[in-house]
């Protein structure tokens, strides 16, 4: 079976050479392990932050060890009771074509008529999850409030301005890096105004769009972004910091925010989160989020990049911005 490992540890932007492809023998399957073809993996950013060697929510990527990380694939061979040849399931033994081991690492999903399998890495997953937890738990959405998200063309911020429009929101306002981009979150995502945050300073645009300001910033950018919603937020208002991906690559700490001191005078509420932590909620959201998509009510793309060989391509891709909602590898 083919992984690809972490071979060394990226100063900022990953490149090749920051991976290895390896070939293993896999062993006989043992009393309980089942063996999975994959057929999608996930690419991701919070990927970038585990190449690092520091202390975050989650530990780091072991050097010369699999890049390890969601995918889907089919049972193939099973020793364990309830795992049946053929049976889709879902795992985060990350970037190799075969998985395998005790059953406990796999869960089995279900087959949906017209959905891709790689939905339970996107829309019906992790992503879009982190959406629901950030917009509903995090910032409290409220009805009839007026809701900016940052990253709003990719996989948790398409979904998050459609769920904000769903759970009651009065305008949705997007930001997001192409003309194409900003172009989908009006006409497909059902964004009510969106800007190019590269044709001008976001602080500007926010205010254009946003002119009687902002309730609630879900953050997936942070930076001159997080800024702009600083300076836009009607008082009372509340953020959900989601990432700060504007910084990931980065070599050096970039500046604060130039007037955190609005959250003082505006009794602003700023809450970080990490989605792992929300599991409890998991059961509404696949409530809400399956009848959405049966009823038609939600949309999503995903941008789908072929071979286990392209995984760091597509991952580096995806921080460039190459992708439109879920950035997903197939196999
Ligand atoms: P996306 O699908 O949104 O892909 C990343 C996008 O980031 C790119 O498409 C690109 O779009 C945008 N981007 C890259 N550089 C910049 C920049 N300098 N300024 C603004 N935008 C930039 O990824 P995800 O939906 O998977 O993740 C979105 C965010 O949510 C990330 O910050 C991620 O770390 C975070 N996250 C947090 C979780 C949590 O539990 N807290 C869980 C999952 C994700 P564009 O063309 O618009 O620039």
């Amino acid at each position: 079976s083919t992984q690809i490992h972490l071979a060394s540890r990226p100063i900022g932007w990953p490149t090749d050479a920051n991976f290895s492809t390896v070939t293993v023998e896999l062993p006989e399957l043992s009393e309980g392990e089942i063996r999975v073809a994959n057929e999608f993996i996930s690419v991701d950013p919070y990927m970038r932050g585990r190449m690092n060697d520091t202390k975050s929510y989650s530990a780091p990527y072991a050097l010369n060890e699999v890049m390890t990380g969601g995918a889907v694939g089919r049972v193939v061979e099973s020793r364990a009771e309830g795992f049946n040849v053929g049976d889709p399931v879902l795992h985060q033994l990350g970037w190799r074509d075969v998985a395998q081991g005790d059953a406990s690492h796999f869960r089995v999903v279900k087959d949906i008529p017209g959905l891709p399998l790689s939905a339970y890495l996107g829309i019906l997953g992790m992503t879009a999850f982190t959406a629901y937890v950030g917009l509903l738990e995090i910032a409290g959405l409220r009805n009839g409030e007026t809701v900016f998200i940052s990253g709003a063309a990719g996989a948790v911020g398409s979904a998050a301005g459609q769920i904000a429009r769903l759970k009651g929101a009065k305008r949705v306002i997007g930001s997001a890096g192409s003309a194409a981009k900003v172009e989908l979150l009006t006409e497909k995502y059902g964004y009510d105004a969106a800007f190019n945050y590269k044709d001008g300073p976001v602080r500007e645009q926010l205010r254009a769009a946003a002119p009687e300001g902002i309730d609630v910033y879900f953050d997936n950018v942070g930076g001159e972004h997080l800024e702009a919603a600083l300076d836009s937020f009607n008082p009372g208002g509340r953020g959900a910091l989601c990432g700060a991906i504007s910084v990931y690559n980065a070599t050096e700490a970039p500046a604060g925010p130039r007037n955190m001191s609005n959250m003082i005078t505006r009794g602003l509420n700023l809450k970080g989160f990490t989605v792992g932590n929300y599991a409890e909620h998991y059961p509404a959201f696949m409530a809400d989020m399956s009848e959405w998509i049966a009823q038609g009510k939600i949309v999503f793309d995903e941008t789908v990049v072929e071979g286990l060989d392209h995984s760091v391509e597509a991952l580096i891709d995806l921080m460039r911005g190459a992708n439109t909602g879920k950035m997903v590898v197939k196999l």
